[in-house]
């Protein structure tokens, strides 16, 4: 039997476009309809690779024994640490806060190693935001710094920045003017009106000779950070002109020399044009659901990750309770790690310690990280096999759709959470 769900919200970048069709047949994915080449393979192919059935030690067994074994390891450890969390939807979040908190562990999400020196910044002075749909309407003046989205969130400017006609926004494309800042041409500077090469590192130099031009100061030398003062001018000219500006930052700026300065810095810049324009800045999340895990661990600690609950109440501080932090001093003694793959993306050393620990992983198909861990207990794919809510990198909630059924005996990672939680806390009794 043949049935097309329309409306489908896609699970692969922070996006989450929610207009993607999808064609099943019987119990598989056979077509899609407005996806990108990464939502469509991924769509296409959500069957391979997968992991058949739970293991302990290698070794194929129930998911009750290994929820059994999980649960051991988890109530059994001095500093136990639950990571990853930015691949699922907010229940399974929330359920993984509740699991760090009973066992005094430390939780923590992937935006450690991407946005949170955006965070740390906002935190101290604040930001201006809106939402794509506010973009795709009345911005005129697009700024992609030190991110890609023609490569990396393929539907972003098509959809939202650059391409669509919206209310205040007519003509589309040629109504908007795109400026790429980038230490190398990008396809997305290759698109862009205008490409502002950057010299590596030098981003916070850049923001500060902006809001100052902006402000009206002068720029006594000829060029900063590598960009010709004509240049500068030029753009801060542009950028006051606008009627309404939005800057999408990446990884460029928040993982470049001076970090969450550079953020605090284009805040400053976005604060400074404010007064002569509308200017705005949203960051570019990456995984789905990134904005999520800080999220619901916000409202559920008053933080947004690296939280530790080794006193019985939630404490934060990146740099101490961040995964890499605790891994490369060697505190962590097992580890729940939950839709991530940190074997292949943390620093050699640091991956080192969690092959040295007992770990739980949950996860669809085979990584590097279910390769070395303890315990693998496969769930069903937020999105496709189970329903859930993700929060898009503007910060909208979207109700992810399921599709298709999820391979016998796999359930989604909030149920195998719950079921950690109920028996970490028999176990706990019992002790
Ligand atoms: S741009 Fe992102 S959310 Fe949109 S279809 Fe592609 S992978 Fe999915």
């Amino acid at each position: 039997m043949m049935a097309v769900h329309s409306d489908v919200i896609c699970p692969f970048c922070g996006c989450l476009c929610d207009d993607i069709e999808v064609t099943v047949e019987g119990n598989e994915i056979v077509n899609t309809r407005n996806a990108c080449a990464v939502s469509r393979s991924k769509f296409l192919n959500h069957g391979l690779n997968r992991i058949s059935a739970p293991t302990v030690d290698g070794e194929e067994t129930g998911y009750d024994e290994a929820v059994e074994e999980a649960s051991r390891i988890i109530a059994g450890a001095r500093r136990p640490l639950v990571y990853g969390l930015s691949s699922t939807e907010c229940g399974a979040i929330a359920k993984a806060v509740e699991l760090a908190e009973l066992v005094g562990g430390v939780v923590d999400n992937t935006s450690s190693v991407c946005h949170g020196p955006t965070i740390l910044a906002l935190q101290q002075v604040g930001e201006s935001k809106t939402t794509l749909g506010e973009v795709k309407n009345r911005a005129d003046l697009v700024i992609f710094w030190g991110s890609n989205p023609t490569e990396a969130h393929l539907r972003h400017v098509i959809r939202y920045s650059g391409m669509p006609k919206g209310l205040y926004t007519p003509e589309g494309r040629k109504g908007r003017y795109i400026v790429a800042v980038d230490v190398r041409e990008t396809r997305t500077a290759r698109l862009a009106d205008q490409f502002v090469k950057i010299e590596p590192n030098a981003d916070l130099e850049l923001l500060q000779a902006l809001r100052a031009t902006v402000r009206g100061g002068k720029i006594s030398t000829d060029e900063v950070a590598g960009v010709p003062r004509s240049q500068i001018e030029e753009l801060a000219r542009r950028m006051k002109g606008a009627k309404m500006g939005i800057v999408f930052f990446g990884l460029g700026l928040t993982q470049s020399d001076g970090r969450h300065m550079n953020i605090d810095a284009a805040v400053g810049l976005v604060a400074e044009l404010n007064h002569h324009t509308k200017f705005l800045l949203t960051p570019m999340r990456g995984h789905y659901n990134v904005a999520g895990a800080n999220t619901v661990t916000t409202w559920q600690t008053g933080y947004p990750y690296a939280v530790d609950f080794a006193r019985g109440y939630p404490r934060y501080n990146p740099g101490e309770y961040t995964s890499i932090d605790l891994l490369a001093k060697g505190e962590v003694d097992a580890a729940i790690i939950v839709a991530s793959d940190p074997v292949s993306n943390f620093p050699a050393e640091v991956a080192k310690h969690l092959a040295r620990i007992p770990v739980v992983t949950l996860d669809q198909k085979i990584t590097p990280t279910t390769m070395l861990s303890k315990v693998v207990i496969p769930v069903a794919t937020a999105g496709v096999e189970a329903e859930g809510t993700a929060y898009r990198m503007d910060g909208v909630p979207l109700r992810l759709k399921k599709v298709v059924e999820p391979h016998e005996g796999h359930v989604p990672d909030e149920e195998v959470l719950d079921a950690i939680i109920e028996r970490v806390r028999a176990l706990k009794e019992e002790a």
